[in-house]
């Protein structure tokens, strides 16, 4: 198998190391621009399961707001992300909503949950 260049930004930490990786089909070969070791992971993940995390909001009837932000609570397979956002688009949730309320429980079977990341109160307990 024929050896190619790639280059990637890790997005494990802010610092965003821009990494020039050698690869070979999905295997890695040697990476430069690394920082930590946590970069070479990244560009393993990013070749055979490339995952993102997710944050959006849902409609909540009832609260103070109309909307409640919502995050995945671990990285979801990047293919499955548009496949997310609709599944979250067709939710209404129903103040209260607590932080940490599980919003969908292990979305499109891939074992990971959606939850809320703020609270919403509902109008009553507002006023
Ligand atoms: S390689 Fe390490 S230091 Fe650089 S962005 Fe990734 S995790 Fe951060």
């Amino acid at each position: 198998m024929t050896q190619e260049h790639r280059k990637f930004i890790c997005i494990t930490c802010p610092r965003g190391c821009a990494l020039d990786a050698t690869v070979e089909g999905k295997a890695v070969v040697k990476i430069e621009g690394s920082s930590c070791k946590r970069g070479m992971d990244y560009v393993k993940g990013e070749l055979t399961d490339p995952r993102r995390m997710v944050t959006t909001t849902v409609r909540v009837k009832g609260g103070v707001h109309p909307l409640a932000p919502v995050y995945t609570k671990t990285p979801i397979p990047k293919p499955r992300i548009f496949d997310l956002l609709a599944e979250i688009r067709k939710i209404e949730l129903k103040a209260p909503v607590r932080f940490g309320d599980v919003v969908i429980e292990n979305a499109l079977g891939t074992g990971v949950d959606v939850l809320a990341s703020r609270n919403i109160p509902a109008k009553s307990e507002a006023s």
